[in-house]
């Protein structure tokens, strides 16, 4: 059997997922992208993946909002390249309202794409982890998965949601060599990021600009957005054996923010 490593990053068209692609590609890992985009628009970055990394990447539009996606998903990844071993649940939406505002449809599309898809593709995935005695799932959650901002009621929810599976996935998956730890960035410059800037501006009557200062950095004590790069950095690390007692770990990679 060939040494080279499967992983499935969902929500690697783009930001956070697909630095982590790039990333665990670079670590001579075949890749198995998902987005919503056509694949025609992800085709470029994922024969870059291929032939900048030597490592062979496919791609799947498997919808991870709905129960079925993210069984589709590791279907597919198994019937590509015969096995997962790396698992990382990074898709993820933000919508910003007040509570007594907030839609119902967006309060459970949240929770399905930003909670309920890792526990679906984590129940897909683990047995086989588990049989080979390896395997490593990366959740991204969020500084929000340890901490709260007001007008993000869904999100915040599913972020400390997504912990809880950290922590009881990693005990299920302990003795089998399989560890199972939560990324909790802070503020990092991707395009979920951007496109939350008007909508906060509009809750809370500020400028784009003092939403960015006042409302997004105000808490990250280095006063910096960090970097898709950084994400991909500790994916990659989590992935190697140094990281092997890592597990059921929530790691905030935030500037200092939760320190608070
Ligand atoms: P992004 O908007 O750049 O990318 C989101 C990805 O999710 C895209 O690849 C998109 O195709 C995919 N996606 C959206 N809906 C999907 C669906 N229904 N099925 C499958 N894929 C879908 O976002 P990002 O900023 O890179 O965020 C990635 C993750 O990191 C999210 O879970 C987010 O909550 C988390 N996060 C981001 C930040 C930040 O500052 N950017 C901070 C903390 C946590």
């Amino acid at each position: 059997m060939t040494d080279i490593k499967t992983a499935v990053v969902t929500g690697s068209s783009s930001g956070i997922g697909l630095g982590i692609a790039k990333g665990l590609a670079s670590a001579g890992m075949n890749v198995v992208m998902n987005g919503i985009e056509p694949p025609g628009e992800v085709e470029a970055a994922r024969k870059a993946l291929e032939t900048q990394h030597g490592i062979r990447a496919v791609y799947s539009r498997a919808n991870m909002m709905t129960p079925e996606g993210p069984k589709e998903l590791i279907a597919f990844a198994e019937e590509s390249f015969g096995r997962v071993d790396v698992l990382v649940n990074n898709a993820g939406i933000q919508f910003v309202s007040p509570i007594e505002d907030f839609p119902d449809d967006k309060w459970q599309a949240i929770i399905n794409l930003n909670l309920s898809a890792a526990f679906y593709t984590t129940k897909t995935a683990v047995s086989g982890m588990k049989a080979r005695g390896w395997g490593r799932i990366i959740n991204i959650a969020s500084a929000h998965g340890l901490v709260a901002s007001p007008f993000k009621s869904a999100y915040v929810a599913a972020k400390h949601g997504i912990l809880g599976l950290t922590k009881t996935a990693a005990l299920e998956a302990a003795e089998h060599g399989v560890t199972v730890n939560a990324i909790c960035p802070g503020y990092v410059w991707t395009p979920l990021v951007e496109k939350q800037i008007p909508d906060t501006a509009k809750a809370r009557g500020m400028t784009e600009e003092q939403v960015k200062r006042d409302v997004l950095l105000a808490a990250q004590p280095t006063k910096q957005f960090a970097t898709v790069d950084e994400m991909a950095d500790l994916a990659v690390f989590l992935c190697s054996d140094g990281a092997k007692s890592i597990t059921g770990a929530a790691l905030p990679v935030d500037g200092g923010w939760t320190a608070h």
